[in-house]
């Protein structure tokens, strides 16, 4: 994990670790979230700070967690304060998206190492059970309203609890911690006439006219010409759609880019991905769904991913698909198939991704 310390703390604690308490950044989801918000904690006049910071893709430390972070007037001797990006007026919907589950997964991680390591019971506690010092989790919202040193509601009426906690629960009885979470998708750049730069080299070669990364009046002939031709929208500008066809027409140009085209293959053909032999974005998600089904995320998403019919009820077939497909990801990646996925097969996945994952 990568520390960004912070000078705002107190050395030490006045009382032993008791409670974890929950906050949300009041700051934009994105994969540098938690770096920019312990630079933030990092200055000496920010007279403020938390003990990691969660986003999507990492975890940063910033208060060590024998030292006293300053987070949550009232609970701050005895808490350790966890920072999560995003907002506390974040509704249910928004608490389930792609993003926030990659990091409350991380976030659970953390606080399963922190129950394991200082005995902290797995419950979110009432208000007076704070207040009496009893062990768990709050929300700063709780702090603020046992302790009334704060109007900090963060992180809001729609965290989920319920959930959150079955997670850490379960990664505290040994589940397995899902190392790479889907990653949040980033929204394609726009470009359009006037643009320069790599992006705009890459359309042109694609669309085989003089690669000098300026966007000028022959590009955006060539790239409405293109639009044309697949029946898209003729704009002439480069947005989502015409990515979308670009990057497709350049990964089916371009071959089989993975190392292992076979295993690769397999891989695909056992999560339901497009067999393209092509290990991108698609083919991670599909594992990382069949890791969540086996972590108890066993939804219609996963279902269509294992081959069962997506009907919502996880039954003896969803799970028999479910155990098939680890068997059948097991072979492609040369571990034994026995269908638990233990240590060995998470060693063997990490190991075929690096071999074979390749962003586009
Ligand atoms: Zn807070």
């Amino acid at each position: 994990m990568q520390t960004i310390a912070s000078p705002n703390k107190y050395a030490g604690r006045a009382s032993a670790v008791e409670v974890i308490v929950i906050h949300t950044m009041e700051a934009p989801e994105g994969t540098a979230t938690a770096e920019q918000i312990a630079a933030y904690f990092a200055k000496p006049s920010t007279r403020a700070s938390a003990h990691v910071c969660a986003d999507s893709d990492s975890l940063v430390r910033c208060v060590a967690d024998q030292d006293t972070a300053w987070a949550a007037p009232g609970a701050n001797a005895n808490g350790l304060q966890l920072e999560l990006a995003g907002y506390a007026k974040q509704t249910a919907a928004e608490w389930a998206d792609a993003y926030s589950t990659a990091m409350l997964e991380l976030a659970a991680q953390q606080c399963a190492e922190w129950v394991r390591k200082y005995g902290i019971p797995i419950r979110h506690l009432t208000v007076a059970e704070l207040k009496a010092g009893r062990m768990g989790f709050v929300a700063h919202d709780d702090v603020s309203k046992a302790f009334r040193k704060s109007t900090h509601w963060d992180p809001g009426p729609d965290f989920p609890w319920g959930p959150f906690l079955a997670r850490v629960s379960a990664l505290v009885s040994g589940a397995v911690p899902v190392v790479n979470p889907i990653p949040a998708p980033a929204p394609p750049t726009v470009i359009r006439q006037g643009a320069r730069g790599s992006l705009v080299t890459r359309v042109q070669s694609f669309l085989g006219i003089t690669a000098d990364g300026i966007f000028g009046p022959a590009t955006h002939a060539a790239v409405a010409a293109y639009q044309r031709a697949l029946g898209l929208t003729v704009d002439g500008i480069v947005g989502a759609q015409t990515w979308e066809a670009i990057n497709a027409g350049r990964r089916a140009s371009a071959g089989p880019s993975t190392r292992d085209a076979a295993q690769t293959r397999a891989t695909q053909a056992a999560v339901h991905a497009t067999v393209d032999g092509y290990w991108g974005d698609d083919t991670d998600n599909g594992v990382n769904i069949v890791r969540a089904a086996l972590n108890g995320q066993k939804d219609r998403q996963a279902q269509v991913t294992v081959g069962a019919a997506p009907d919502g009820i996880w039954g003896a077939k969803s799970q028999a698909a479910l155990v098939a497909t680890v068997k059948k990801l097991q072979a492609a990646w040369g571990v034994k198939d026995d269908g638990v996925w233990g240590s060995k097969t998470e060693a063997a996945y990490q190991a075929a991704r690096a071999r074979n994952y390749k962003a586009w």
